[in-house]
Protein backbone atom coordinates (compact mmCIF):
# COMPACT_ATOMS: atom_id res chain seq x y z
CA UNK A 1 0.00 0.00 0.00
CA UNK A 2 1.45 3.41 -0.81
CA UNK A 3 1.79 5.98 1.94
CA UNK A 4 -0.23 8.58 1.34
CA UNK A 5 1.00 10.99 3.32
CA UNK A 6 4.72 11.00 1.65
CA UNK A 7 3.53 11.03 -2.04
CA UNK A 8 5.83 13.63 -3.44
CA UNK A 9 3.70 16.70 -5.62
CA UNK A 10 5.58 19.14 -7.66
CA UNK A 11 4.56 22.07 -9.76
CA UNK A 12 3.57 20.86 -13.02
CA UNK A 13 2.60 17.29 -11.94
CA UNK A 14 -1.03 16.38 -14.20
CA UNK A 15 -3.56 14.22 -12.11
CA UNK A 16 -5.79 12.76 -13.56
CA UNK A 17 -8.74 12.11 -10.42
CA UNK A 18 -11.08 9.50 -10.05
CA UNK A 19 -14.29 12.15 -10.28
CA UNK A 20 -14.71 14.54 -13.34
CA UNK A 21 -15.19 17.88 -12.92
CA UNK A 22 -18.51 19.13 -14.06
CA UNK A 23 -16.65 20.60 -17.50
CA UNK A 24 -15.96 17.01 -18.42
CA UNK A 25 -12.25 17.00 -17.88
CA UNK A 26 -10.59 14.65 -15.41
CA UNK A 27 -7.11 15.70 -15.35
CA UNK A 28 -5.49 18.79 -12.87
CA UNK A 29 -2.27 20.65 -13.21
CA UNK A 30 -0.43 21.65 -9.98
CA UNK A 31 0.01 25.32 -10.12
CA UNK A 32 1.50 25.20 -6.27
CA UNK A 33 2.37 22.93 -3.64
CA UNK A 34 2.25 23.35 -0.24
CA UNK A 35 -0.33 22.38 2.67
CA UNK A 36 -3.25 22.93 0.48
CA UNK A 37 -2.42 22.30 -2.88
CA UNK A 38 -3.86 24.17 -5.78
CA UNK A 39 -4.65 22.95 -8.66
CA UNK A 40 -5.77 23.97 -12.68
CA UNK A 41 -8.14 21.37 -14.56
CA UNK A 42 -6.58 21.18 -17.68
CA UNK A 43 -9.65 21.39 -20.15
CA UNK A 44 -11.54 24.38 -18.23
CA UNK A 45 -8.67 25.95 -16.55
CA UNK A 46 -10.58 26.50 -13.16
CA UNK A 47 -8.71 26.80 -9.64
CA UNK A 48 -8.83 24.45 -6.63
CA UNK A 49 -7.70 24.47 -3.84
CA UNK A 50 -7.52 21.36 -1.75
CA UNK A 51 -5.76 20.33 1.47
CA UNK A 52 -2.18 18.18 0.21
CA UNK A 53 -3.65 14.73 1.66
CA UNK A 54 -6.93 14.95 0.13
CA UNK A 55 -5.31 15.15 -3.23
CA UNK A 56 -4.19 11.34 -2.86
CA UNK A 57 -7.87 9.92 -2.08
CA UNK A 58 -9.37 12.03 -4.94
CA UNK A 59 -6.00 11.03 -7.41
CA UNK A 60 -6.38 8.02 -9.53
CA UNK A 61 -2.86 8.11 -11.12
CA UNK A 62 -0.26 10.74 -12.34
CA UNK A 63 0.02 11.49 -15.73
CA UNK A 64 2.67 13.55 -15.79
CA UNK A 65 5.58 13.90 -12.94
CA UNK A 66 7.51 17.37 -13.29
CA UNK A 67 10.81 15.82 -12.21
CA UNK A 68 13.03 19.69 -12.75
CA UNK A 69 14.01 20.90 -9.98
CA UNK A 70 12.57 24.48 -9.79
ZN1 LIG B 1 -12.86 21.70 -15.41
Amino acid sequence: MIDRVKIKYNVGDILEFKKTHPCGGKQWKIVRVGVDCKLECTTCKRIIIIPRIEIAKKMKKRIFENNSEE
